[in-house]
């Protein structure tokens, strides 16, 4: 298996993933528990190397590993950290079809070493692009996720943001329909999606 050094938005992207596969993140349920999730997970992420039963407590070591170097994102530190997760790949070559920069695992190598290799590059990556202002808690006020900002314009906000920030929308939308005096007022906030006209009352009273 080969890492291309240049993708390392991808990486990022794994490394994010992984971290929040945590028992911390779901409430104490663990999204990696066992051998099949975990070879579910390399598989998503197309990393060819079968999972081994010593597998799956390296990569939970890993992820705890790889959180606490977004929890701390002091350049240095992660440079230093993300250089040793490397330390398991094998030599540096270009990709034959693309002439990109990569690394070749080890033949031996486990899907925890790729998931180290790979996790090791999108850090790395992320800071020399970036800057390690990158490397962010979940804005959710319930989630305790974090990840690696690799967008753009460099203002995402949360872990997963289908999920946490539709929750935080969802919350934000009642709390303002909560606080309306009448509505009448202030009806352009409401999103036109979700925002419902004023009934007419067209049927008499029961009483
Ligand atoms: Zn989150």
């Amino acid at each position: 298996m080969q890492v291309a050094l240049d993708d390392y938005v991808w990486a990022a992207g794994v490394a994010t993933d992984l971290v929040n596969t945590a028992p911390e993140v779901w409430h104490g349920e663990d999204h990696l528990p066992d051998l099949a999730a975990l070879a579910a997970f390399a598989d998503l992420h197309s990393i060819p190397t079968p999972a081994q039963a010593s597998d799956l407590r390296a990569v939970h070591r890993l992820r705890t590993t790889v959180r606490d170097l977004i929890d701390h994102p002091d350049r240095e530190h992660l440079v230093t950290g993300a250089s040793a997760l490397t330390s398991p790949a094998g030599h540096v070559t270009l990709l034959t079809d693309s002439a990109r920069w990569a690394v070749s695992l080890q033949p031996a190598a486990t899907v925890a070493d790729a998931l180290s290799l790979i996790c090791g590059v999108g850090i790395l990556g992320a800071v020399q692009t970036l800057g390690a202002e990158r490397f962010r808690a979940c804005g959710a006020p319930t989630c305790r996720g974090a990840f690696i900002d690799t967008t753009r314009p460099g203002r995402r906000r949360y872990c997963m943001p289908g999920l946490c920030g539709n929750r935080v929308n969802v919350a934000n939308h009642r709390s303002r329909r909560a606080s309306l005096p009448s509505p009448h007022t202030k009806r352009l906030d409401v999103p036109p999606t979700i925002y419902s006209p004023p009934v007419k009352h067209l049927s008499t009273p029961s009483d």
